[in-house]
């Protein structure tokens, strides 16, 4: 057993994490375990694993950010090149689940059932709804609250799960960076006592506003993530559909579309202060499930853009042909062959929150009819009209009956996005001392 947490800050005074060419290094040694040992909650077994047997050595339980974060996404990248659609090559892609439901535990149980990495994100409302919203969110204090809260809950439980995790933020609009501003400060101090950041990364969506704009404003966070090992999300074109208060459903056609152009002037842009930048480039994502034939992906527009900025590159484009990280949005709904294919031209993310939200209230949905009679008093049911039904209104009973069937769910997108048996834990062995029909829960 590898004890940890007994070596922060190697070499204090440094300049912390820098971009040298493109290139972010990390001069301070990132504490592993971190929460676990903060708090002196327990950290055994996988938890306290130091590495995983098929990942990079820098990969770690828990949160990953700085040089663990670059690595894993390289390791994403490189190993999604080499697997073809329908091949069952583990391809240690990432999956990306917005967290608006409380369901992040349900994620993390998805992702080690799985044997995989997972990237876990909170959309503003979905940190307002953690904050709760009986609460003031004037200035965004309760979706700065609410997301710095469920940053601990992901930090903490991660660990525990033993699984790498990337703590993202879901789409910023410009009217939301004081949002991001505060998480930013919350990043900035956390990485003065632990030589991290908070969060892993953030998405800035100023996708609306003109492309020099977006792109400036882009340039002063990626500058400002760059310094403590954070990650840039950006967003180009635009996702269509609505989602989380985001709509655009009345879009121009063209708009869903992104252009080489366009994608190399943002690399272009961005690279000289970080090479740790994504982009949402829009090849006719959209947000939302609809019937089929009213999404028209297009993920050829990536491979092309791929080409174009590499040609531009010449001799200095990378050796993969892939400049660029690409992250896939809407992923909900989408067909499977098209969601292969788009792995293939450098997506190293996609996200999954529709289909999610679905099998969350699917849970629910079964839950009540299977248990129906039970549930309409607090006392009173089909074995008798003094028989009392605690244990089936008992909140946890059903929302435990959602966190079940999102399992299932996530079980289905990892291995649509051959994302199985990646890290090299093996199966995971039922949990013990778990409240069940035994003492008195309920099956699930
Ligand atoms: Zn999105």
């Amino acid at each position: 057993m590898k004890l940890f947490g007994l070596a922060l800050l190697l070499c204090g005074g440094v300049s912390g994490f820098t971009s040298v060419k493109g290139r972010a290094q990390n001069a301070r040694t990132i504490l592993r375990g971190g929460v676990s040992s903060d708090l002196g909650t327990p950290c055994e077994e996988e938890c306290a694993l130091e590495s995983f047997p098929n990942m990079p050595e820098s990969v770690h339980p828990g949160v990953l950010t700085g040089q663990a974060q670059v690595d894993l996404l390289n390791h994403a990248k490189e190993n999604g090149e080499s697997s073809s659609p329908g091949e069952h090559a583990a391809t240690p892609f990432l999956l990306s689940i917005a967290s608006r439901h409380l369901a992040s535990n349900a994620c993390l149980e998805a992702a080690r059932r799985n044997d995989a990495p997972i990237i876990i994100q909170f959309s503003s409302g979905g940190s307002q709804f953690y904050g709760g919203k009986g609460l003031d969110n004037k200035n965004y204090a309760a979706a700065i609250a609410g997301a710095v809260s469920g940053a601990f809950h992901v930090r903490t439980m991660a660990e525990q799960y033993g699984v790498p995790v990337i703590l993202h933020t879901d789409h910023c609009a410009k009217k939301l960076l004081p949002w991001i501003d505060g998480l930013l400060a919350a990043s900035e101090r956390y990485y003065e006592k632990h030589g991290e950041p908070l969060f892993s990364s953030h998405m800035i969506d100023l996708s609306e506003e003109p492309i020099e704009e977006n792109i400036d404003i882009c340039k002063d966070y990626l500058s400002r993530f760059s310094k403590i090992g954070m990650l840039l999300e950006m967003e180009l074109g635009i996702t269509g559909g609505e989602e989380d208060g985001v709509n655009n459903e009345d879009v121009p056609l063209e708009d869903l579309y992104s252009k080489p152009e366009e994608i190399y002037q943002v690399y272009d842009a961005l690279t000289p202060i970080s090479d740790q930048f994504t982009v949402a480039a829009a090849f006719g994502n959209v947000h939302g499930v609809y019937s089929p034939g009213n999404v028209k992906l297009e993920p050829k527009i990536l491979t092309r853009a791929q080409a174009y900025i590499s040609e531009k590159l010449g001799g200095s484009a990378p050796s993969d042909g892939k400049p660029v990280k690409f992250v896939f949005h809407g992923g909900s709904g989408s067909d499977v062959s098209d969601i292969q294919e788009a792995i293939g031209y450098g997506v190293i993310k996609m996200n999954i929150d529709t289909d999610t939200q679905w099998s969350y209230w699917e849970g629910i949905k079964n839950f009540e009819s299977k248990y129906h009679d039970y549930l309409q008093g607090q006392i009173g049911n089909p074995e008798g009209p003094t028989k009392p039904n605690k244990k089936y209104y008992d909140p946890r009973e059903c929302m435990r009956a959602a966190e079940v069937n999102t399992v299932t769910r996530l079980d289905q997108c990892f291995a649509d996005l051959k994302c199985v048996n990646i890290l090299g834990l093996g199966e995971k062995a039922d949990a013990e001392n778990v409240l069940g029909p035994r003492r008195g829960g309920l099956p699930v």
